[in-house]
């Protein structure tokens, strides 16, 4: 039963009250069979401010995912009757791709971390654990979702505008036509702006992975970006060339 053992999985990362998943309710759902534990669960993550809902089988957590808001997390016990823990994930990765899920498991069976995470767990963890370990469990998995989604507030750096949500930049208010590729490429440098960005930063934002020939491409998409954006691009003040390192905005 969780809640007296220290956790034998994976350290977790240090927490502190700043962490910005702490101004957000979020909604956990924990699929656990046994009565105990759930509640165990409940109580830890309800004094950290989480909203829990609880389900005792496969079968019931899934109708948490046809409402709204649908959970942000799921606690998932692997031994569930019924459905088991392996084809709920699956089942909630074919609607959701979102949401965080971090699976339990009585065995500390390696065979079991890989086939969870194949089928698109985020995480694992072995019973008994501590409440502790899995609230910094939870917090860390969130944080790594949150990283994986990119902010959709709109990016303002002097007289451009991007609107993230329809992927429009505007000069002046006037629309600069932009492709995707161009798009991502400034909006990374606008969020770093001040910062210089090496051409192998860019590419992972712009293609999501570094390949040959992708900082030749880069330079072509600055060219063209610049002549988009640029009062005058053989001179630019948005996008500018540090020697040697790569682009900066600002
Ligand atoms: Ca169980």
């Amino acid at each position: 039963m969780p809640g007296s053992f220290p956790g034998r999985s994976a350290e977790p990362q240090a927490l502190t009250s700043a962490d910005p998943m702490l101004e957000r309710d979020l909604l956990v759902l924990v699929v656990e069979d046994e009565p105990l534990a759930r509640l165990s669960i409940r109580t830890a993550l309800t004094r950290e401010g989480f909203s829990v809902l609880e389900a005792e089988s496969g079968e019931e957590s899934l109708v948490h995912f046809d409402r709204v808001p649908s959970p942000d997390v799921v606690i998932l016990d692997i031994g569930l009757p019924g459905l088991d823990g392996f084809q709920v994930c699956q089942r909630i990765r074919s609607k959701r791709e979102d949401t965080a899920i971090l699976m339990l498991t009585a065995r500390a069976d390696p065979s079991d971390k890989i086939t969870g995470l194949t089928l698109g767990a985020d995480d694992y963890i072995v019973k008994p654990f501590n409440p502790g370990e899995l609230v910094a469990r939870i917090r860390a998995v969130l944080r790594r979702s949150a990283q994986r989604t990119p902010s959709l507030e709109p990016l303002d750096f002097g007289e451009l505008h991007l609107d993230v949500q329809t992927q429009k930049a505007f000069k002046g208010g006037v629309d600069v036509n932009l492709s995707p590729r161009e798009f991502a490429l400034l909006a990374a440098l606008i969020r770093h702006s001040g910062q210089v960005m090496s051409r192998d930063q860019l590419g992972r934002e712009v293609w999501g992975e570094t390949r040959n020939g992708s900082a030749r491409a880069l330079d072509v998409f600055v060219c063209k970006l610049r002549d988009k954006i640029e009062d005058d691009p053989s001179n630019p003040t948005c996008i500018r060339t540090v020697r040697g390192m790569g682009y900066v905005c600002g």
